[in-house]
């Protein structure tokens, strides 16, 4: 079989990597080249939602972010580029004593749920020195969060599809299939199909990065916002979350605020000068979950869209998905991530 694969954002280059894997034929077009879209970001935080009101949502997240950690170590083996993964956890200041009742109840919670294989535990703040300010001198630490970082991960996916004879180019070449991934684009091709309903939107967010190596220390989420340590010495803080925008690509007074509250949570960056600003436009489906399935526009035709705020986390679990469906015909991608969940 011969898949050609629309997009070359962290969703089309994952699901090209893992039909390659499989042995098949794989093109990769994208006119505007790898990365072009939301996925040439900075901030690569694959952090799960609260362990508790267990969902299906939830429970494939869970199951992508554990699968991450092969994943990425595949993609690396096969280049000698290294994606910047490392499952280095995360810290969440707790703020009162009612969020240390919570984060209590979700410790008990998070054992099962997360099947025993990761933490989610109650820890003194100055167990990671001068991460991050805590009323409460506490903060939660789960183990399951991992950061990867997002220009380099698709650097190195290019160039694992390039070992194997794929490049990214420009023209469309005929194939046996088609999966569109093309982010904001595909979901604007949707709208309007059903009774002029938006089926899908793109969800404006300003992101930077500071010159700061704090060398292997977990990420920080405070405040709603991600402070990410990157393995190349720099630290990735984002973002604002823009339903209406004007410019897509343009940073503002916005991106100042994120960066003043990401300073005042972390003391560590202070000081630390910003080295890049950075806005896109997240694929948001009108579920809020990826689309994965049967593309609802084009017959015999495939879509992995609406990776939204998590899609570097939903990435190896998305590929899996889609290679076992186009590939071997094996459908199990569960209702909430169809198309139809979108449309209906
Ligand atoms: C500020 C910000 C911070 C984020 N932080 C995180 C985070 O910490 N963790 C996380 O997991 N996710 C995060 N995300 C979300 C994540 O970046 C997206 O979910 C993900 O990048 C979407 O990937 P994609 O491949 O579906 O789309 P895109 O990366 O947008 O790729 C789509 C590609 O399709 C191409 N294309 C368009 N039209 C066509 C066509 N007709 N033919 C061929 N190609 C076409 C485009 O050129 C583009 O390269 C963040 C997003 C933003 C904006």
């Amino acid at each position: 079989m011969h898949i050609v694969v629309r997009g070359a954002g962290i969703f089309g280059l994952s699901i090209a990597w893992a039909c390659v894997e499989r042995g098949e034929r794989v093109s990769v077009v994208d006119p505007h080249g790898p990365g072009a879209g939301a996925s040439g970001g900075l901030v690569g935080a694959l952090a799960p939602h609260v362990p508790e009101a267990w969902n299906t949502k939830k429970a494939l997240q869970f199951e992508s972010l554990a699968m991450a950690e092969g994943f990425w170590a595949g993609v690396g083996a096969a280049t000698g580029l290294d994606p910047l993964y490392a499952r280095a956890g995360r810290i969440q200041p707790l703020a009162d004593a009612d969020a240390v009742d919570r984060a209590r109840e979700r410790a008990a919670s998070a054992h099962d749920l997360w099947q025993g294989r990761y933490r989610w535990e109650i820890l003194p703040a100055d167990t990671f020195p001068g991460l991050v300010d805590s009323p409460t001198g506490l903060v939660v630490h789960d183990t399951l969060s991992a950061r990867l970082h997002p220009r380099q991960a698709l650097a190195a996916l290019v160039r694992a599809l390039a070992a194997k004879g794929v490049s990214v180019t420009a023209d469309a070449p005929k194939g046996d299939t088609v999966i569109h991934a093309t982010g904001v684009a595909g979901l604007w091709e949707l709208n309007g199909i059903a009774g002029n309903r938006i089926v899908g939107a793109g969800v404006k967010g300003q992101a930077a990065t500071l010159a700061r190596d704090l060398g292997p220390v977990p990420q920080v989420y405070a405040d709603g916002l991600h402070i990410v340590p990157h393995g190349d010495g720099t630290v990735a803080i984002g973002s604002t979350s823009e339903r209406e925008w004007d410019d897509p690509a343009s940073t503002d007074e916005k991106l100042d605020e994120v960066i003043a509250a990401a300073r005042a949570a972390c003391p560590a960056l202070r000081d630390a000068p910003v080295i890049e600003r950075w806005a896109g436009l997240r694929p948001r489906a009108r579920s809020r979950a990826p689309m994965l399935g049967r593309h609802p526009l084009h017959d015999g035709e495939f879509i992995a869209n609406g990776g939204f705020k998590i899609g570097f986390g939903m990435a190896p679990l998305v590929a899996k998905l889609m290679a076992d469906l186009v590939i071997a015909g094996i459908d199990a991608i569960p209702p909430e991530f169809r198309p139809e969940a979108s449309l209906a």
